[in-house]
């Protein structure tokens, strides 16, 4: 993304063109991005037996999916559905593990049905429940043990799935026991053991941390007789978000894990979703209106809560750039949306260039996390998303029309 001549282009397509031909507010990604990082993951191993299974609940628009299918990669799903789009986007069923705390009977039967790599499982009933549906069907099914390392989180905020109070995972003190439980079913083998321990993580240090005790869980496990093979370390890179913040860079992250990982013939698994499509995308949305309540500005624009609702979810920051650049003051304001709650704020009390009504601004680092989570909430159609490939863009997902909004109704 870069300026040209005042103008903001993605890669070599000016957005401005995309918003008067599609209309706003409207998703648009660059390919180039979303390969590039996935190529800097699949570099850093360089010959360290790997799989990367892209984290699809980050952003399952099936071009995006085909994208990173074609790339090589792998995916980590945490629902039937996500399956279901992996395969439609030609997802090879070989490289998809199968995540989550509450997976049903259906979900995980549809599963085994297309033999799917493997299950990171979290509870012992959930153990029970895919020895039997195996069993049904008469094949074993490959599973890890989802472990919670405990990896203290008050010094590391961004870290937030991995601690005991957490509903994810299984205390890494009694994953042994939970093993041992496990290679008692005929058909469980237990050939794994994964963890993830939350997501936006920004610090490499206590990532080191988890690594060894995943490592040692792994080869205390090899000593009790047990057939692991591969260690799933998940996802949850972070990435800059504010101006002027930083992240890891992806080599070094993976550079660090493989050191860890060294000399124990495990293959490596990673579930990274952020990380691969977050800087890939923007939410373009033009202003409506301007308003002044006492001291306080409000730029009033087309795209809301429902089309991206990190901000209010999450109070998390997304920068705000206009299309054109310009010379104008700055303003203080609030940039919300049309939806009747307080909570819809894409931006609060946020410095930018002074903006009138028309003006198209572009919410930045919106690839992942934004359109997966949008809802029709106040009966809005969710925006349509598109893909920059060069000098090139394609509809990826059209914009829904108001029959879209009652059908099944
Ligand atoms: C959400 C999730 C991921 C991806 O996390 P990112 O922060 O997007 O990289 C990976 N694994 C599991 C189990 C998840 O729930």
């Amino acid at each position: 993304m870069q300026y040209r001549d005042q103008t903001l282009y993605l890669e070599d397509v000016p957005l401005a063109d995309i918003a008067k031909r599609h209309g706003t507010p409207c998703y648009v990604y660059t390919s180039a991005s979303i390969l590039g990082k996935f190529q800097a993951y699949e570099q850093a191993f360089g010959s360290v037996p790997h799989q990367i299974c892209y984290a699809a609940k980050a952003n399952g628009n099936l071009a995006i999916l085909k994208l990173l299918a074609e790339a090589g990669a792998g995916f980590d799903i945490v629902s039937g559905g996500e399956l279901f789009r992996v395969l439609k986007a030609g997802g090879d069923p070989a490289k998809v593990i199968f995540s989550g705390v509450g997976k049903t009977a259906a979900e995980l039967d549809y599963a085994l049905e297309q033999n799917i790599r493997g299950f990171n499982c979290e509870s012992e009933p959930e153990l029970a429940l895919i020895d039997s549906l195996a069993a049904r069907r008469g094949v074993k099914a490959r599973i890890a043990l989802r472990v919670n390392p405990d990896v203290d989180a008050s010094t590391h905020p961004y870290i937030s799935t991995g601690l005991r109070k957490h509903k994810f995972g299984i205390d890494i003190s009694e994953a042994e026991s939970v093993y041992g439980r496990a290679r008692t079913f005929q058909n469980l083998v237990p050939e794994g053991v994964s963890c993830h321990i939350g997501s936006q993580i920004l610090d490499i240090q206590p990532m080191l941390e988890v690594f060894d005790k995943m490592v040692a869980l792994a080869v205390r496990l090899r000593a009790q007789s047990l057939p692991i093979r591969s260690l799933d370390l998940g996802g949850g890179l972070g990435v800059p978000y504010h101006k002027g913040e930083t992240a890891p860079p992806i080599a070094d992250y993976i550079h660090a894990m493989c050191q860890k990982v060294a000399g124990h013939e495990l293959e490596i698994l990673i579930e990274p979703g952020r990380s691969i499509v977050a800087e890939a995308g923007l939410l373009v949305t033009r202003v409506l209106y301007r308003k002044t309540n006492g001291k306080k500005e409000f730029v009033i624009v087309d795209a809301a809560m429902n089309d991206l609702i990190r901000p209010a979810l999450y109070h998390s920051h997304h920068h705000i750039v206009p299309l054109r650049q310009t010379d104008a003051d700055k303003i203080v304001a609030d940039v919300v949306g049309p939806i009747c709650e307080t909570g819809d704020f894409l931006a609060r009390e946020r410095e930018m260039p002074n903006v009138f009504p028309g003006d198209l601004l572009a919410i930045c680092t919106a690839g992942a996390y934004g359109f997966v989570a949008a809802s029709n909430y106040n009966a809005r159609p969710r925006p349509p998303e598109i893909l920059v490939e060069g000098d090139r863009h394609r509809v990826i997902r059209k914009r829904e029309t108001y029959e879209d909004l009652i059908r099944g109704e």
